[in-house]
């Protein structure tokens, strides 16, 4: 086996977006990918590496773009092909590649086309670097894992002139000259243009150790060495990073779906979700989890909720198809908070004294569940009682400070609205106009030393939570 050094670079996937991190034990995804509808990708060559154009190249690597003279002419198209087709080796993906033919390298950033130069034009690769791949994105793609996807639009890919190539045939042969396979970096730089990270990262880019031979093998592994063919075509490890991007591919949908990411019931309810895909032909089975600690296994699930609570649930499908192995194919799939169980709003609050005849309102109702109150409103009215009309005009604060119009007692209501309903809950205290010291230092109450009059005594006017 031939030494890696670690002192170069296999390329940077430099795009805009950051390089997946999510773990340094398996392949990575640098979170840009291409949709079904990008299919074929159309790439352009800043030369045809044919007898032709290397005649327009200068000796200093100049600007007409050419084939790179470490290997013969034609070769660096012949690799590029073949860096794509080598992920052919992830059977059960479905891409697909056009080459689109020759187009010279001015203004090749920013264009949306993907431009492959062999000779780094703008000179910006540093020594070290062999290639590297600069890919650009806009709007979402999908969400894999709770990550969002971003859909790339440009993807361009440039070798470096200051480096050696060979070509897989001569190192095949052991007829190495002492450069990097072409090939086999091509491997790994379109691994990048199509949303592969790497396996095991640079340490000066926050890398852990890489142990793992499968990891270090692969042909997304970060660094690799000259006259090397072992990372020439995917390994296990990268077909599966690739399948994950690339392969049979579901997502779910419930009932109470508000938008794709939020289902809003008031428990106790009934989810019923089914399986979305566009390969759902291929699907035998479906595992749910539906957060709570509900499971389900059939390809569509209801499930119900009786307990309040923002729940995130995960799907794993199973499905075969004959390219995919004996095994057949799995996707995972989350959608994370989506479930928003509501119960009745459970109101609670204090009354402290401020000054004079202001009181403030101390608000202790339940928030715990995210998104459920929507709605508040204050009265007041004379007496122990909730007859007649507030006497205040109708007050939306979470916690505002009432200023009552005199000595008395006095009844309090806070009602709390939300998608469960309307819950109100009262206190009934005795205004007192006397000068207070601010909040926690009014001893006249008479409860605690902290100016709390009373306790919320709640009022049914809506079904509280239940179990069923
Ligand atoms: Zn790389």
């Amino acid at each position: 086996m031939i030494a890696r050094p670690s002192t170069l670079l296999i390329g940077a996937a430099l795009g805009f977006g950051m390089l997946g991190s999510s773990t340094a034990l398996a392949w990575t995804h640098t979170e840009q990918v291409w949709l079904a509808e990008d299919m074929p990708i159309r790439w352009y060559s800043s030369d045809d590496g044919g007898q032709n154009t290397i005649a327009n190249c200068d000796a200093s690597g100049g600007t007409q773009g050419c084939c790179e003279e470490s290997v013969p002419a034609g070769y660096c198209l012949e690799s590029a092909q073949a860096g794509f087709d080598n992920w052919h080796d992830a059977k059960c993906a479905d891409f697909d590649h056009e080459y689109a033919g020759f187009c010279d390298n001015s203004g090749y950033l920013l264009d949306f086309q993907n431009h492959f130069t062999f000779n780094d034009p703008d000179d910006e690769l540093d020594l070290g670097v062999i290639g590297e791949t600069l890919t650009r994105t806009n709007e979402n793609a999908f969400i894999l894992d709770g990550v969002q996807y971003k859909h790339s639009y440009d993807s361009d890919i440039q070798m470096n002139d200051n480096v050696v190539f060979d070509t897989a045939d001569r190192i095949r042969n052991g007829n190495c000259n002492g450069g990097f396979n072409m090939e086999e970096i091509y491997t790994h730089e379109i691994g990048h243009l199509m949303g592969m990270g790497h396996s095991c990262e640079d340490p000066k880019k926050g890398g852990g150790p890489c142990t793992d031979p499968v990891l270090i093998e692969a042909t997304m592994m970060w660094n690799g060495g000259p006259c090397s063919n072992e990372a020439e075509t995917p390994n296990e490890d990268d077909i599966q990073g690739f399948t994950a991007l690339y392969g049979p591919y579901a997502s779910f949908s419930c009932s109470h779906q508000v938008s794709d990411d939020l289902a809003i019931g008031v428990v106790p309810f009934d989810l019923n979700c089914v399986i979305v895909s566009d390969y759902l032909s291929e699907v035998t089975g479906a595992d749910w989890n539906f957060g709570d600690g509900g499971t389900a296994s059939a390809l569509t699930a209801t499930h119900t909720y009786t307990e309040p609570g923002n729940y995130t649930i995960q799907m794993s499908v199973h499905g075969e198809r004959e390219a995919c192995g004996p095994d057949g194919w799995n996707n995972d799939f989350r959608k994370v908070g989506y479930v928003r169980a509501c119960g009745a709003p459970v109101p609670s609050f204090e009354v402290a004294h401020v000054d004079g005849l202001k009181y403030q309102m101390l608000n202790d109702s339940d928030v715990s569940v995210y998104g459920c109150i929507s709605a508040i409103q204050w009265e007041v009215f004379e007496g122990d009682g909730t007859s007649g009309k507030s006497i205040i005009p109708a007050n939306r604060a979470w916690e505002p400070v009432i200023e009552f119009p005199d000595n008395g007692t006095y009844t309090v209501v806070m009602n709390l609205g939300g998608i469960g309903g309307t819950t109100a809950a009262k206190v009934t205290f005795d205004a007192k106009n006397h000068r207070g010291e601010g909040y926690g230092c009014d001893n006249t109450s008479g409860v605690g030393g902290f100016g709390v009059l009373s306790i919320a005594g709640l009022l049914a006017l809506a079904t509280r939570r239940r179990r069923t």
